[in-house]
Order: structure tokens, then sequence, then C-alpha cells
């Protein structure tokens, strides 16, 4: 498939901006490669896992337990992206087990989905200390590596939970009330952000929202299937 060069730099441009707003001023070659290799990626998660070691490339290292690198299945047509693990995951090493988590299962599970079927990860693979904000360099430290999670998978849809990863995936600083109920591009990938479980643990109202969002992703996974029978 061949894509518009006006676009691509156009796209580079806004992403380049986008870090330059976050205080990025220069990006490690492994950043650059990630973008080309996002269709390209040869890797299978173990050797990404493996590829990631024992991680010190951020100040999170010192007061994490455990990487929580991400948990599902390779081949998943729908990923969920968190923002960062909490108390719980940390211990365990395994994205959304604490409550927030269990909501998380329980929505998946509402549209008669199991956490097996589809991957879940999140936007930085350590806890921050106390549960604080994930911070721009801890986020572009993680950023490579949860692009070619993202490449090894090629999920069709990527369900983004909440402000933070929303925004990271979008490359934007725009709310996550105005981007919710639209369907984004990222790259040939469907992306939907959606409130994230915490927030619908303080705010139960916003469940209906959410279940829009479900029944729209399972939508859009079934019009896939359907276009693949016909090819
Ligand atoms: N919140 C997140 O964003 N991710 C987790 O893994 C757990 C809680």
């Amino acid at each position: 498939m061949d894509q518009n060069i006006d676009e691509m730099i156009d796209h580079l441009k806004s992403y380049l901006e986008y870090l330059k707003g976050m205080g990025i001023v220069s990006l490690p070659a492994s950043e650059m490669i990630s973008n080309k290799m996002f269709r390209e990626e040869k890797l299978t998660l173990k050797e990404l896992r493996k590829e990631l070691g024992d991680c010190k490339r951020c100040k999170l290292h010192r007061t994490r337990r455990t990487i929580v690198f991400g948990e599902g299945n390779e081949k998943a047509t729908l990923m969920f992206i968190g923002e960062g693990p909490g108390y719980d995951e940390d211990v365990q090493g395994k994205p959304f087990v604490g409550r927030a988590g269990q909501l998380l299962t329980k929505i998946i599970e509402s549209v008669n989905l199991s956490r097996e079927e589809v991957y879940i990860t999140n936007i930085i693979k350590c806890r921050p200390p106390q549960n604080r904000n994930p911070e721009s360099d801890e986020i572009q430290s993680c950023h490579p590596f949860l692009m070619k999670q993202i490449s090894v998978i090629q999920p069709k849809i990527i369900c983004a939970l909440g402000t933070f990863s929303a925004q990271t995936l979008l490359k934007t600083d725009t709310k996550i009330t105005a981007l919710r109920g639209k369907v984004y591009d990222l790259e040939g990938i469907k992306v939907i952000p959606t409130y994230h479980p915490a927030f619908l643990l303080r705010n139960p109202e916003k469940k209906r929202e959410v279940w829009e969002d479900m029944k729209k992703i399972v939508e859009l996974l079934s019009n896939n299937d359907k276009t693949k029978e016909m090819e």
C-alpha cells in the first residue's frame, strides 16, 4: 500500500513537534527506527521481552519491583493499552490485575471476549512511585518497545485506556473527554480511546459510554472478519 509523501512529512512533522512540546530535544536511534519497522517487526514478543532485559533506561527502574511487559494473545486483533502498572501489577508482574484491572476484565467479558484472546499492556512498563503520572522521559524510554509490541501483534484495533494512553498514541494533548467517541488511525490500526477503568471506579455513571465504545469495537472487529471472508 503506497503512502503519500506529503502526508508522511506532515505526520512526521507533527510527531516531532509533539515530542518537542513534551520537552524531548533528542531521539535515540531506536525511536526513529521503530516507526519504520511498524509493519516489518520480525521479532516475537518473547524476543522483544528479552531485548528489554532488566531495563534501566529510565529512573523508574530504581523504585519498581517488576517490569510489567504485557500479557495475552500474540495474534490478538484487539489490544488494550493502559497508562502504567500500579501496586498490584508491580507485585504480580502482570498488567491490570488490581481493582481497575478486575473492572477491565469485566468490561472485556461484557462483550463476550476474554483476557486470553486480547493483548493488554501499558504505555510505561514500570510503576511510578506513589502511582504518580508518567513523566515524558519515562514515556519516551518505553515508546520504542510499545511500538514494537504493536508491530509484532499487528492488532486491528487498539483501545486506548485513559488520557495518557490516548494522548501518547495519538500524539495530542486533547482531553480524553473530547477524544472518546471517535475512531482514529495509527498507521492503519484503528485507535478507540475510552475512559480508564480506574476513572470508572470513581465515576460509575461513565460506564455507559465505555459500553458504547466496546460495542463499537466489536462491530468493527466483526466488519473486519467479514472483509476477510470476501477476500
Ligand atoms: N492502571 C493502568 O493503567 N495499568 C495497569 O496495568 C493497572 C492500572
